[in-house]
């Protein structure tokens, strides 16, 4: 069997520069963990959370739930001082640049390297915990077609 290039883990230490939460238009899926946590963090019912803070992507047959952002594609709850949400982030604000599609292959790993100055510094994150933060990744709040926005 291949080794995988992160076999001996991977440097990674955000340096803060808000780059990927802002600069680009993008999404924030939210799995329903991620809108309770949302909305507890903003005094808001999961509902109103949603209306406030999101909008749904339109996949057709059901949309997911995504982070609105502003005009010029700041996440809505970037502050100057940074994430006003922080200890309530979504999974897959957490769990960044340990995605499935970035650490799919070295070239995918170098290439992300690009839009985030903290790959490739600070201390060694080992394969266990790469692993670990990939697989949490997500299960996306999905809102199929004709359905309320929210179930209890
Ligand atoms: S782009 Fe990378 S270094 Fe910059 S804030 Fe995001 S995770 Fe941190
Ligand atoms: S929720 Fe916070 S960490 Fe996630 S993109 Fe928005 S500002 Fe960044």
């Amino acid at each position: 069997m291949s080794r995988c290039f992160y076999e001996k883990g991977l440097r990674f230490e955000c340096q803060r520069c808000l780059y990927c939460c802002s600069a680009e238009p993008g999404y924030v899926y939210l799995s329903r963990t991620d809108i309770i946590n949302g909305a507890n963090a903003t005094a808001l019912s999961p509902r109103d959370f949603i209306s406030v803070y999101c909008r749904l992507v339109d996949f057709g047959a059901f949309s997911m739930v995504s982070l609105r952002e502003k005009e010029n594609y700041d996440c809505v709850f970037l502050t100057k001082d940074g994430c006003s949400i922080y200890s309530a982030r979504p999974l897959q604000c957490r769990t960044y640049p340990f995605w499935r599609s970035v650490i799919e292959s070295e070239e995918s790993w170098k290439k992300e390297s690009a839009s985030c100055p903290g790959i490739g510094r600070g201390s060694l994150i080992d394969k266990a915990e790469i692993e670990r933060r990939a697989n949490a990744e997500k299960e996306p709040y999905m809102i199929l077609k004709g359905n309320d926005i929210w179930k209890e």
